[in-house]
């Protein structure tokens, strides 16, 4: 069986750009819209030997009590219960928000290996201007820009050293 990424975090940060990288597709919607992916979305994907399925969420609102944000939450959760290990995605360059927080503490509840990727980390100082990203308490952040694919053979490699 091939295990399962679920790529979760909250709108924008890069998850669809992410799920295209690591499945080499454009199967997921890439918007300049936040949120824009509403539904659990798979791909298959293969770095190396490595061979896996992707699942890109829409936006993670754990709080959110009514309509689609609600709706996007669960599907969140579903793909989150499935999954093999989870790709919990930050935003490097607009640093750490109240809703990383929420889905941090969220995520350190559950026993599911987790990988937290600060994206959009191009041209970025590792330990300078991610140490902030500890405050999350998921331990070292994994510098990436799927943008510009960088660092994702060595995401991956971290991944399935998880397993
Ligand atoms: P999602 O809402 O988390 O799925 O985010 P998207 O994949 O739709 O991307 C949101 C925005 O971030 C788009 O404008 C992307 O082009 C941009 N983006 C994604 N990855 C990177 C990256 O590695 N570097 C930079 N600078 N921008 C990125
Ligand atoms: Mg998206």
């Amino acid at each position: 069986m091939k295990p399962v990424i679920a790529l979760v975090g909250r709108p924008n940060v890069g998850k669809s750009t992410l799920f295209n990288r690591l499945t080499k597709s454009r199967d997921a919607i890439v918007a300049d819209f936040a949120g824009l992916t509403r539904d659990r979305h798979y791909g298959n994907g293969r770095q190396g030997r490595h061979e896996y399925i992707v699942v890109d969420t829409g936006g993670f609102e754990p709080d959110a009590s009514a309509g689609i944000y609600r709706e996007m939450a669960k599907q969140t959760q579903q793909a989150v219960a499935e999954a093999d290990v989870v790709f919990f995605v930050v935003d490097a360059r607009a640093g750490v928000s109240a809703q990383d927080h929420d889905i941090a503490k969220y995520l350190r509840r559950l026993s599911k290996p987790c990988i937290l990727i600060a994206n959009k980390a191009e041209g970025m100082v590792e330990g300078v201007q991610l140490a902030e990203f500890y405050e999350l308490g998921l331990g070292a952040v994994v510098p990436v820009s799927a943008a510009h694919g960088q660092g994702i053979r060595g995401l991956v490699d971290a991944a399935f050293g998880l397993l």
